[in-house]
């Protein structure tokens, strides 16, 4: 097997659009659409003489994401012009960051393939984004600039990523940052969140790294997998062959699922790099560093070696429900409601991530508070309603709205725990199920479970599970 002869070494480079309410050197609104090029002005459309200021919010935002991935902040960074002809780059350059980067030497740690791992950053830095090309039919393209001077955040990893499904826990770590910090959507389909893949093949136990290709265009986390499975064995087949490796820049085409070979790789050089003449240093202080710190959000990992330390999850489970801040606070707020983390553990698992995905809406979207829901939990705990029960009191909420308890009454659903009358109901059953009694009795235990269905079926749903368990052990057990 190929992959087991070479081992793939991935880096990756990932630009986040930061959510700033402006540009990042011009006053201008960045929020994504709007007709086209109704958001633009001399800075973003690159006139001459027009000149650059840089956006606070934008670098507040940067610094507060490399200070999430333990990266050491520059107290003095430097812009750097990079210089290209695109249609797309009104100035003909992008204003970059080169050799004096925002943030340096920070790292996330990964899950993938049941194999933890520390995967280094090596830099973060700010930059503009470019306009955006429309391909009309025929030989007509147009340009939208509003996404001109929209600000990004571009991560470089270090050459640590050593598989495609390491790098898309890469990608699936870094977007849970960006969006528990609030700086960035993560949309991937919407190209906010950005991501480019370099990969090279070495033998294993060999010592150099090999020549590198680079994939763009990869557009969703399908797309970062398949994109890099494809040139892991492309570039093995080469070295098999005795070929050797070129530098090329590829695109991936997620509809015909092939790489397109787009240009030659270009090098710094090419680039003519030079620090930006209309911008000073920027320079950040401890006192600037400290406000990007104080709005600091509770980050994936502390807040789920929390929920565990203090609810008891699993650590599957404080890991599902950690995923996104806006679930994590929606349990937290179910628990203060019950005061019970297990079962609003279950219930969040089951029943309402069930639910978001059968309907395909965000828990922000969802409709029913925390405390709706807690009150339906509250009436399973305190023993008014089976599990049964409120199944479907949850679902009679989601269409009708109304109040948990005002459904129990509305539709007569409140457990029967009385025991003489569950008695009643277990004396039945088992008067009508002989063979069964006699199977049981002669060691068949988990006819159990049968006997409760039935009782549950005669209640119609609404009886105590618990004590028809007890009814039934005591009043089978043999007495010879
Ligand atoms: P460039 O300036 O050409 O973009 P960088 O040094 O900034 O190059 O590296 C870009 C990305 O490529 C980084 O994520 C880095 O980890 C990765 N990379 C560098 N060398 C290799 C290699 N031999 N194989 C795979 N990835 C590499
Ligand atoms: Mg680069
Ligand atoms: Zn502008």
């Amino acid at each position: 097997m190929p992959a087991e002869k070479y081992k793939a070494v991935i880096g990756l480079e990932v630009h986040a659009q930061l959510n700033t309410s402006t540009k990042i050197f011009c006053a201008c609104r960045s929020e994504y659409g709007g007709e086209p090029n109704t958001r633009t002005c001399p800075v973003c459309l690159g006139l001459p003489g027009a000149l650059p200021v840089l956006n606070r919010e934008a670098v507040l935002k940067c610094i507060r994401l490399g200070l999430a991935l333990d990266c050491e902040i520059s107290f003095a960074s430097i812009f750097a012009r990079k210089n290209y002809f695109y249609p797309d780059c009104p100035k003909n350059y992008q204003i970059s960051m080169y050799d004096r980067p925002l943030c340096e030497n920070g790292s996330i740690d990964i899950e993938a393939d049941n194999n933890k791992r520390r995967i280094g950053i090596e830099r973060i830095h700010l930059e503009d984004d470019a306009g955006k090309l429309l391909h009309e039919k025929g030989d007509i393209s147009n340009i939208d600039f509003n996404r001109s001077g929209v600000p990004l955040v571009e991560i470089v990893t270090a050459p640590d990523i050593g598989s495609a499904a390491e790098a898309a826990a890469f990608l699936r770590s870094l977007r849970q940052y960006v969006r528990y910090l609030g700086i960035c959507d993560g949309d991937l389909e919407k190209g906010s969140l950005r991501c480019d893949v370099n990969i090279s093949l070495m033998l294993r136990g060999a010592r150099e790294l090999g020549t590198r290709t680079e994939i763009k265009n990869l557009n969703s986390f399908k797309a970062v997998r398949s994109g890099i499975e494809f040139e892991i064995e492309r570039q093995s087949s080469l070295l098999d062959a005795g070929k050797p490796i070129t530098q090329v820049t590829q695109l991936w085409d997620e509809g015909e699922k092939k790489l397109v070979a787009m240009r030659g790789k270009e090098e710094a050089h090419d680039y003519r790099y030079f620090p930006e003449p209309d911008l000073p240093p920027l320079i950040v202080d401890d006192r600037f560093v400290a406000e990007a710190a104080a709005d600091m959000p509770e980050l994936p990992g502390v807040k789920k070696q929390r929920f565990i330390d203090e609810y008891g999850l699993s650590e599957y489970d404080a890991g599902v429900l950690t995923v996104e801040k806006e679930l994590a606070d929606y349990f937290e707020s179910l628990v203060t409601e019950t005061s019970d983390p297990e079962s609003s553990c279950k219930w969040v698992m089951r029943e309402i991530l069930g639910q978001l995905k059968d309907t395909g809406i965000t828990i922000a979207e969802f409709s029913l508070s925390p405390r709706m829901t807690g009150e339906l939990l509250i009436l399973v705990k305190e023993g008014v309603i089976n599990l049964q029960a409120a199944g479907a009191v949850f679902s009679e909420m989601l269409s009708s709205g109304e109040a948990a308890c005002d459904i129990v009454k509305r539709m007569g659903l409140e457990q029967i725990s009385s025991s003489e009358e569950l008695g009643k109901m277990v004396d039945e059953v088992i008067a009508g199920h002989k063979e069964e009694v006699v199977r049981y009795q002669d060691g068949n235990l988990q006819l159990l479970g049968f006997f409760i269905g039935e009782a549950m079926k005669m209640s119609r749903g609404k009886a105590n599970p618990g004590i028809l368990n007890e009814l039934f052990k005591l009043r089978l057990h043999r007495r010879d």
